[in-house]
């Protein structure tokens, strides 16, 4: 059954579409933990990271420098924060690789 994240890269759920192109497309998260805090997540339905190979190399990469340039484009410049909740234990809820883009307050050290 398709996740809900690929309901959304289909355009079946609406979303605020930050960035797309044709690896990745990245939208606001409906239940934001900071002023900014966009999803970012690869077309290509990989389940978290732990389930990521070798051929998703390039894919990984992608994701890695398209996130600084939404972080950019949406304001918060070079301060951002990257989140991956790989897994059940880890707080993952939709099994659809994402990238958490945080920013627009402070951060504390260490997360909780
Ligand atoms: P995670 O817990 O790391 O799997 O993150 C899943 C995220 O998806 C959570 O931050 C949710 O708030 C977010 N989310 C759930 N449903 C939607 C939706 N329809 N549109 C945007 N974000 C969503």
């Amino acid at each position: 059954m398709a996740t809900l994240f690929e309901k959304i890269i289909a355009r079946e759920i609406p979303a605020d579409i930050v960035h797309e192109d044709e690896r990745c497309l990245a939208f606001r998260d409906i239940n934001p933990q900071a002023p900014v805090h966009v999803l970012l997540v690869p077309k290509k339905p990989i389940v978290n990271l732990s389930d990521a190979s070798q051929d998703d190399r390039d894919l990984l990469g992608h994701l890695l420098l398209v996130a600084p340039r939404i972080a950019a484009q949406l304001g918060v410049g070079d301060a951002f924060r990257l989140n991956v909740n790989n897994g059940a234990g880890a707080g993952q809820s939709v099994f659809h690789l994402h990238l958490h883009i945080l920013g627009g307050r402070p951060f504390a050290w260490p997360p909780g």
